[in-house]
């Protein structure tokens, strides 16, 4: 009799599959991760808490003219778990929830800005709008 080498039984074959099931799930939770172990520092809570009371008022509806308290330390350029940038204090800018859950959430998703500043012109820098004519 041949030995049956190279042959994957049933229950080899099983586990060979469960391990590639189980490393792309990772990959797929790694893409998901909130940085909560990030938020959760001292030297986050002190960094926002210096933000909002040297800014006090939300960015986005300053730039309307508007003056409405801000509640969340944002993050200018999304910062995707890179410490340098998380702990950026050049980096963050006060917003107001809805600001912040709205326009900024929009922007992040879609690469552009709504909404218009005082003159009419639309507060994004890179809007055609703004875009110096040939
Ligand atoms: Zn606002």
């Amino acid at each position: 009799m041949m030995p049956d080498g190279g042959h994957l039984t049933g229950k080899e074959n099983r586990a060979s599959i469960e391990k590639s099931i189980g490393a792309f799930s990772f990959g797929f939770s790694m893409a998901k991760i909130s940085y909560k172990h990030l938020y959760n520092t001292k030297r986050w809570y002190r960094l926002r808490w210096h933000q909002l009371n040297d800014h006090p008022l939300c960015a986005m509806h300053q730039a309307l003219g508007q003056v409405v308290e801000a509640t969340v330390a944002d993050h200018i350029t999304p910062h995707r778990g890179d410490e340098a940038l998380f702990f950026d204090e050049e980096n963050l800018q006060s917003l107001c929830k809805p600001c912040h859950d709205g326009a900024k959430q929009q922007l992040e998703k879609s690469g552009t800005l709504r909404g218009c500043d005082v003159n009419g012109l639309p507060l994004d820098a890179n809007h055609h709008w703004r875009s110096p004519r040939p």
